[in-house]
């Protein structure tokens, strides 16, 4: 049976798949999968390493140009002990995108 750890966050679960490093000699999470493709959680949201360039809708926890990257951004929740987390944003402009089209449809 395959080792993962697990995370819920809102009402949500993430399995993150583990593997055997030798140098460390213990079981570290495999981050392959995300890095060759994106992940999401059912509801829709990516599921980023926080080492990710940030995109555009960025919006930087401490105003400092240099921080370029997900772990940075307020829209981003970190997985405790975990590179992993989730980008808040699209799902709050997805719910933007459905009440403008809401309201246009009025
Ligand atoms: S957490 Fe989301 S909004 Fe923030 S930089 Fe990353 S992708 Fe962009």
């Amino acid at each position: 049976m395959e080792k993962t750890n697990r995370y819920e966050f809102d009402g949500e679960v993430l399995e993150v798949p583990l593997r055997w490093d030798e140098f460390s000699q213990q079981y570290v999470e495999d981050y392959s999968g995300v890095i060759e493709s994106p992940i999401y959680l059912p509801s829709g949201r990516p599921v980023l390493l926080t080492i990710e360039d940030a995109c555009p809708d960025a919006d930087m926890a401490d105003d400092d140009p240099s921080s370029i990257d997900c772990g940075s951004c307020r829209h981003y929740h970190q997985f405790p002990g975990s590179l992993l987390g989730v980008c808040l944003r699209s799902k709050e402009k997805t719910k933007q995108k459905d009440r403008e089209k809401e309201e246009k449809e009025l």
